[in-house]
């Protein structure tokens, strides 16, 4: 690395090496979001290994900001039993884009739209006695059944019948001569963390509630309960088939939780140096002049912000990478750019590659770590990646 020249405010603001120069393509954003899609493999495989069951892939949200095409495609390709959505016009969108593999709509149905589930071969999340006719309603004026999954509420009070008064609610579901019912489930609230007292009581009250299909000598159907956290801490909420959404993806859920299984992250957000200068003592960065250099220092730009859906509460918090060396954001986060400040004896040249999430040399800055200064948890972050950002797909070509 070339020592760091004098420090002049007078400096001009261009490039230190505008010579440098390379053409890029038109719609060549610097920024760009890379997903590694033999870290999805390596964690879908050491996922399966841990939980020797069979698994539902949770793409929800843009595949939690990794792109929901790609990488159901991916997991498709890697054999994975079954994928998880949480809206009817995700799962339908898979569909279109020759996914094949079954697929679980998680949220709430809004009755009105219980036709599509069916039209489009999607599992449906049957919450209520009162969606199972709707459901029942819609299978039969198409002529075709509708498979659902009973969505059991063991403590979340979100959504699905109370454990406690599930009874009539599984008699129904299981007569009705248009619902198969494939599934039944429950949702863990706080299996993120491993110290936490209500999984155990959730998975009592999930148990409690299927050995109904026992009492009523109905064939048992699929049980699934645990999301990454249950995936990661709690084994006997394993069962018939586990969801994880973010432990795919190779991040952990929360501070709290335990790497029990060895995850890579699949994505990388990486940015571009587009401008550098020096910034004299005392002048404020930014808007709102919230933040100005003690000494005269070298600031560089980046050009991406919270219009891409990275965070404004990382204002002054929080640092990228640049030449292997972590450095601060100084200043208010832009809608379209930030500035770092690399001090006195930093360097960076026009077009270097700054990680904002990602490794680059030995050092490294994870999701988990953007999260906590974020003062937010790891999903949003991650979901929050707007399509703003292009995304790049890399590795993947071997299957099975
Ligand atoms: C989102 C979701 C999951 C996956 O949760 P993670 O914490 O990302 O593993 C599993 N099940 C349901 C019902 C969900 O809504």
């Amino acid at each position: 690395m070339p020592a760091a020249p004098p420090l002049d405010p007078r400096e001009p603001h261009i490039a230190l090496d505008a010579l440098r120069h390379r053409h890029a393509e038109a719609g060549d954003r610097p920024t760009r979001i890379r997903v590694d899609l033999d870290a999805l493999t390596h964690n879908l495989r050491a996922l399966r290994a841990h939980t020797g069951v069979p698994t539902m892939g949770i793409v929800k949200a843009n595949a939690y900001g990794h792109g929901l095409v790609p990488v159901a495609l991916h997991l498709q390709a890697q054999g994975i039993e079954q994928l998880g959505v949480a809206f009817v016009e995700e799962g339908i969108a898979l569909r279109q884009a020759g996914v094949t593999v079954p697929i679980l709509v998680l949220g709430g149905i809004f009755g009105p739209q219980a036709a599509q589930f069916i039209a489009h071969d999607l599992e449906i999340t049957v919450s209520s006695l009162s969606k199972l006719r709707q459901v029942e309603a819609a299978a039969e004026s198409l002529g075709r059944k509708a498979t659902v999954h009973l969505k059991i509420d063991t403590g979340m009070e979100r959504i699905g019948v109370h454990s406690y008064s599930a009874g009539p609610f599984i008699e129904a579901a299981v007569a009705s001569p248009w619902c198969e019912v494939k599934g039944v489930y429950s949702h863990l609230a706080s299996a993120d963390d491993p110290e936490s007292p209500m999984t155990a009581q959730q998975l009592q009250r999930f148990l409690d509630a299927c050995a109904h299909f026992e009492r009523i000598g109905a064939p048992m159907p699929l049980r699934h309960l645990a999301n990454s956290g249950g995936v990661l801490h709690f084994p006997q909420t394993h069962l018939d088939m586990v969801r994880p959404g973010i432990a795919l993806y190779g991040v952990l859920p929360d501070p709290a939780s335990r790497p029990t299984v060895d995850l890579r992250p699949a994505l990388s957000l990486v940015s571009q140096v587009v401008y550098f200068k020096v910034v004299e003592a005392g002048h404020p960065v930014s808007y709102g002049a919230t933040w100005a250099p003690s000494q005269n220092t070298r600031v560089v730009t980046l050009p991406i912000g919270y219009g891409d859906g990275y965070p404004r509460s990382l204002s002054s918090r929080g640092a990228v990478l640049i030449r292997g060396r972590r450095y601060p954001i100084v200043g208010r986060i832009c809608m379209d750019q930030f500035m770092v400040d690399i001090g006195a004896d930093g360097t960076a040249y026009n077009e270097d590659e700054a990680v904002l999430i990602g490794a680059q040399g030995d050092a490294r800055i994870r999701c988990e770590d953007v999260a906590l200064d974020a003062g937010t948890i790891p999903y949003e972050i991650l979901v929050g990646l707007n399509d703003r950002i292009p995304r790049e797909y890399r590795g993947g070509a071997r299957t099975g």
